[in-house]
């Protein structure tokens, strides 16, 4: 599967092939191949390589550290990176809150947290989500009341991914309880040491640890802390949602991911003839060609209409959605292809060096949990149905 790309970006796509294959770690490679779990020590071996590069922050501007790529360069290195099963880039310093500090963040906001988010100093978290504010994100009722120079923070975040690596949380917080909805919110940066700041992990079905609940009790937090506007949290977390939904379309992840499906369909057979050969399996595998093709094709039309390597709220909405849908078609089929031998949940599988009683062929022993954990994509950077309502808003003025 190529698009057309120019001798330029070509020799661009050499260069970043060399690159993954002299400092991309082979541990690294074979356990994101193997679906296994990647550990916070990965992320942060990962994450140093390519800063030492200058590739890490790929969509800031120059002179905070970015590359300057084109959509096209940074399109091709995404699909290099994955397609040699690298880690992939955390998302929520480098994408999320990145991008609403360069954009609505004052100059010591900058200088004070853009360098960390590069050299690792700081792992950041999303704390937006609340028990009863999901899809109806501004239902939010964590409350900043200011005292002084500090406001003090109360309330619980939900579904906090991967808080219990992190040191930094990003809030939306209620700073006005008589505003509108909307208009009640800032957005504030919170040091997760602070006294007050309490995690509790949320066990998954698989046995894993990806969620977290967080309480703030009392939590004293500098005004300095505080993004932009007070009572304007809304807009920069709708800014960065954008930022979340475009790389939600996942389309490295798609095509590695679906490149493994391959080689598992070419060592399968059903009724004494190659997998690859019955028709039905053959057409659906087809279909999921087309689809992530035009998948591929369409994220690079919007991103390339849109300034800030972000798309529009209605277009990150639609690659949100088919980029969720993609991928679990895509685990779905790998099951299917690996028939009965896909059944047995086998949580340890997901760790490195496991080395137990194979039940079938090797790469069997993943497929359920990855399956199940894939159920998510969906849901999280808000649920697919609700993409569709925003689209239906948005583009069919419904
Ligand atoms: C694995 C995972 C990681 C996450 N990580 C984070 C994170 O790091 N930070 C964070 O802040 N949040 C995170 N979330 C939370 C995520 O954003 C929410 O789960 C999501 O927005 C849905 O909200 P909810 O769970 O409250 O479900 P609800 O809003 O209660 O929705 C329940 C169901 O009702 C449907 N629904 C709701 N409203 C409508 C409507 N108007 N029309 C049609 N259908 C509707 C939904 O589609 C869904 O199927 C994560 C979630 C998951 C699953």
């Amino acid at each position: 599967m190529n698009l057309d790309f120019s001798p330029a970006e070509e020799s661009f796509r050499e260069e970043v092939r060399a690159f993954l294959r002299d400092h991309l770690p082979e541990r690294l490679s074979a356990a994101v191949r193997a679906g296994q779990r990647v550990a916070k020590t990965d992320f942060e071996e990962w994450h140093a390589i390519l800063n030492a590069r200058g590739w890490l922050a790929a969509g800031w501007p120059v002179e905070w550290g970015g590359t300057g790529w084109t959509v096209a360069q940074r399109h091709i290195f995404e699909v290099e990176a994955a397609c040699a099963y690298a880690p992939h880039i955390q998302p929520f310093g480098v994408s999320m809150f990145g991008p609403v500090v360069i954009r609505y963040g004052t100059d010591a906001h900058k200088r004070r947290w853009l360098p960390r988010i590069l050299d690792g100093s700081d792992w950041w978290c999303q704390g937006y989500s609340e028990p009863g504010a999901g899809s109806d994100l501004a239902a939010i009722k964590t409350s900043a009341v200011r005292d002084g120079d500090h406001y003090v923070v109360n309330g619980q975040k939900i579904w906090t991914s991967y808080a219990q690596y992190a040191n930094m949380i990003f809030c939306l917080v209620r700073t006005d309880p008589d505003a509108r909805k909307q208009e009640g919110i800032s957005f504030l940066a919170i040091d997760m040491t602070t006294p007050g700041v309490e995690l509790r992990p949320i066990k998954l079905m698989d046995g894993d640890h990806e969620v977290n609940e967080i309480f703030f009790t009392d939590v004293r937090v500098p005004c300095a802390n505080l993004i932009g506007e007070e009572n304007s949290g809304w807009t920069y977390a709708k800014y960065l949602l954008t930022h979340e939904r475009t790389g939600a379309a996942f389309i490295g992840e798609s095509l590695a991911e679906f490149a493994n499906l391959r080689r598992i369909v070419a060592k399968e057979s059903r009724h004494g003839r190659p997998l690859s050969e019955d028709p039905g399996f053959a057409m659906r595998l087809a279909r999921l060609e087309i689809d992530i093709e035009n998948m591929r094709t369409t994220n690079l039309r919007f991103l390339s209409a849109a300034a800030g390597g972000a798309a529009p709220m209605a277009e990150s909405a639609m690659l949100k959605i088919r980029g969720s849908a993609i991928r679990q078609k895509i685990r779905s089929l790998a099951r299917r292809a690996a028939g009965p031998y896909a059944m047995p949940y086998v949580t340890a599988a997901l760790d490195h060096g496991y080395d137990g009683e194979p039940v079938g062929p090797d790469y069997a022993a993943s497929l359920a949990t990855s399956y199940f954990n894939g159920r998510k994509f969906s849901i999280y950077a808000g649920s697919n149905e609700v993409q569709r309502e925003i689209i239906a808003k948005l583009k069919l003025e419904l």
